[in-house]
């Protein structure tokens, strides 16, 4: 892979500019920085004799390396494939076997993990260490990379629905939504961003570092989202814009006092998952700034589409296409009407057209166009609206039930922080709604789940309400951060 728009990238602008900023402590990256990372790199690589696309996996826990290693392996015509930090040793060894990375980058807690393993140690800035000589993959019964496939990285998804699958994705595609981001947020050298997310997931990755190289702003990364001092750090930091998750915007909305928000904040986006209204809602009251929503997968390099910076929105829409083209279909393929639910599908130039090792091949048609799996809408104006996961739907007797309707209801409850309706099979209707939630205060798990279970039957048509509501202390998580239905299918199934 000849090197190409990343290294353009990272070849911009004055060297003395700051880039990325840790959130904590004083550490920061200059465009020179990044560029001696990329030169060292390539140097490194070359040396190693690591081809053109050789995969090259990461593990670092520290997000400046972390950026300033992804960045240089990718603007050096290589494959990055940066894989979970806190992955205990048995997942990072398959994720190694999986992804057929020929060299890895791992910090010294990530190392000691998988001692077996031959590695490059990032120093603190991301330079690195001597590179052992790499000869197709480094775990031995992992699959030969294919060379020349043209990718500069592979992430998976989130593993929601089921084993995560793996997407690589060209500096094309990244660049091409890193631009339409910057655009859409109207990113200049002046901003300056904060991303508590993690980096080897594609939204940080495209929405956080690319959109800052594209916009030549700043970008301030933290490891992970601290409820404590998250607002003293975006002020001390002076930060104009956040990009954050639901579940994190689910804690700040709880703030009992109003935050100090940075002075020049001009908004704050949430994407990767579905946005409750009354969450958006509270952290718009208490910011005094928009809450974008904006909805988007891994398959598409992240952003799908977005609310608009100046528009009015509807409620609970996920914007107007903004990265990739949006159609609505009905089961048999045709355009379904405005107003009209069906499958989600995504095109653009973004959009991968298969995914790693070839599966999943019948959820892409030939025109290009990429089966989401998600259901929605878009209405007379052009927004869509989401209404939840084909795969999430529950057949209650032949009645099709969305989960997110009746989580939205839950949610209205001040005391819900978070709520999952699942289905479990029932003998003769097929299947029911369960619901799970967690709570904050609130009395006896009991009598929550009576008023929950009063809620609902006040709100919804009967046959919506869940036959069960669980109180939890937690939900079940991948990676990223995001609820894995199935595992709270399997905590509420009476049979486990
Ligand atoms: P897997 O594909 O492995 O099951 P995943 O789909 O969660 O996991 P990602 O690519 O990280 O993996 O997430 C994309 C999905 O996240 C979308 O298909 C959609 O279901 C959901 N999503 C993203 N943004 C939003 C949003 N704003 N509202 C609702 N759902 C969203
Ligand atoms: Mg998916």
């Amino acid at each position: 892979r000849a090197p190409g728009l990343v290294a353009d990238l990272l070849a911009r602008g004055a060297p003395t500019t700051t880039v990325f900023l840790a959130a904590r402590g004083i550490g920061s990256l200059t465009r020179a920085d990044l560029r001696d990372a990329l030169d060292a790199w390539r140097a490194a690589l070359d040396r190693a004799g690591v081809p053109a696309g050789g995969r090259v996996a990461i593990v670092v826990d520290d997000p400046l390396v972390l950026a300033a290693v992804h960045l240089a392996v990718m603007g050096a015509g290589r494959c990055s494939v940066p894989l979970d930090p806190g992955a205990p040793g048995p997942e990072l060894r398959r994720a190694l076997r999986r992804c057929g990375a020929g060299v890895l980058v791992a910090d010294d807690d990530a190392a000691a993990r998988v001692p077996e393993l031959p590695r490059a140690r990032p120093d603190r800035r991301g330079l690195p260490g001597a590179v052992p000589a790499s000869c197709g993959t480094l775990v031995p019964g992992g699959p030969v990379t294919p060379l020349g496939d043209g990718a500069a990285t592979l992430l998976s998804t989130s593993g929601s629905t089921g084993e995560p699958k793996g997407v690589l994705l060209d500096e094309e595609r990244l660049v091409h939504v890193a631009r339409a981001v910057a655009e859409h947020l109207e990113l200049t050298p002046d901003d300056r961003g904060l991303t508590p997310l993690p980096l080897f997931h594609v939204n940080a990755q495209v929405i956080g570092l690319l959109a800052t190289l594209v916009a030549g702003s700043s970008l301030v990364l933290d490891r992970r989202f601290r409820r404590s001092d998250f607002w003293a750090c975006a002020r001390a930091h002076d930060v104009t814009w956040i990009n954050v998750v639901p579940a994190i915007l689910t804690v700040l909305a709880r703030e009992e006092d109003p935050p100090l928000v940075p002075p020049r904040l001009r908004l704050v986006r949430s994407a990767s998952a579905p946005l409750p209204v009354a969450v958006r809602d509270a952290v718009q009251a208490l910011t005094g700034v928009p809450v974008l929503e904006s909805y988007g997968m891994t398959e598409a390099a992240s952003q799908i589409t977005a609310v608009p910076l100046h528009e009015v929105c509807p409620d609970g829409s996920v914007g107007r296409p903004a990265g990739a083209d949006v159609a609505v279909r009905r089961p048999n393929g045709a355009a379904a009407a405005a107003g009209e639910r069906g499958r989600v599908w995504i095109r653009g130039a973004g959009v991968v057209t298969g995914y790693e090792g070839g599966r999943s091949a019948e959820r892409f048609d030939d025109d290009g166009w990429l089966d989401s799996g998600d259901v929605g809408h878009l209405d007379d104006a052009g927004f869509l609206h989401l209404a939840g996961r084909d795969d999430d739907v529950i057949n209650r007797g032949g009645e099709l039930l969305h989960p997110r309707e009746v989580e939205e209801v839950l949610l209205s409850d001040p005391r819900v922080a978070e709520a999952v309706v699942v289905g479990l099979p029932h003998e003769v209707l097929g299947a029911v709604p369960v619901a799970c939630v967690r709570t904050i205060g609130g009395p006896s798990e009991e009598d929550m789940a009576a008023d929950l279970d009063a809620r609902c039957r006040s709100q919804l048509a009967r046959w919506k309400c869940p036959v069960q509501v669980v109180v939890l202390d937690d939900l079940p998580r991948g990676s990223t951060g995001k609820v894995r239905r199935a595992d709270v299918r399997e905590l509420v199934s009476p049979a486990s």
